[in-house]
């Protein structure tokens, strides 16, 4: 190979190496160590990639796996930055969040947008999702065998995402992510973790909107967040 063939070569190998940094949501020149793990799997074979949120919609499609499926109007698969370092997991769509497509945009999801934002961050920054993905009817409680069927999916938004933190709202998306019957009440207020992943329980928005007083609570939650990634507040 001579010279000008050797470094057309090495420009297209950085072009592509650059493609794939941004497919998998790095923007900017990214040096952090989580980074550096990546670049050093590069070159040693699919199989060491792993796939995108794109690629996790497409295999849901149209999704019939549950009884929900039956009475949804469209699946809510998340939403956000999908290199987010901060997750947000809620329980699963409400009847807005239902006719949307789109997470937490109900009054909860309101309330929600407001907390994101006292933190200093902005939806667009973080990811937010749910433990179930289609809206049970009449907004009762996921069945266990529901849960069960669609957990699957989020355990993969969240390795193709690789946060550094997910905030867990509620008993659900606590209970499930720990795989604990512990309260929320006994859970919340302290870091847990999940396949090496912090998790932070709270309370859920919804819960916040009929209990007022809880919020101070669900605020001193969010300042432990905002301190673990050097946020001022
Ligand atoms: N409550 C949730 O748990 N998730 C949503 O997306 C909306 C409300």
């Amino acid at each position: 190979m001579n010279g000008k063939h050797a470094f057309a070569k090495a420009i297209a190998e950085i072009h592509n190496s650059l493609r794939f940094l941004s497919a998998t949501g790095y923007h900017g020149f990214d040096c952090s160590q989580k980074a550096l793990e990546k670049i050093d799997k590069w070159g040693q074979g699919p199989e060491s990639f792993s796939e995108t949120l794109n690629d996790i919609r497409s295999e849901l499609g149209d999704c019939q796996r549950c009884r929900l499926a039956q009475g949804r109007n469209k699946i809510v698969f998340g939403d956000g930055n999908p290199g987010a370092k901060l997750v947000f997991v809620g329980e699963g769509p409400g009847f807005e969040e239902d006719q949307q497509g789109k997470p937490f945009v109900g009054a909860a999801g309101q309330l929600l947008t407001r907390i994101i934002e006292a933190m200093n961050l902005t939806r667009g920054q973080v990811y937010i999702c749910n433990i179930i993905k289609c809206r049970p009817p009449g907004n009762r409680n996921p069945e266990p065998d529901e849960i069960k069927t669609c957990f699957p999916f989020l355990e993969r938004q969240i390795a193709a995402i690789q946060p550094d933190c997910i905030c867990a709202l509620g008993t659900f998306a606590a209970q499930t992510l720990l795989q604990t019957t512990t309260p929320i009440s006994r859970l919340r207020g302290r870091f847990h973790e999940y396949k090496g992943i912090k998790v932070l329980p709270t309370y859920h928005p919804a819960y916040l909107l009929r209990n007022s007083e809880k919020k101070r609570d669900v605020w001193e939650d969010m300042k432990m967040l905002m301190k673990e990634y050097h946020y001022e507040k």
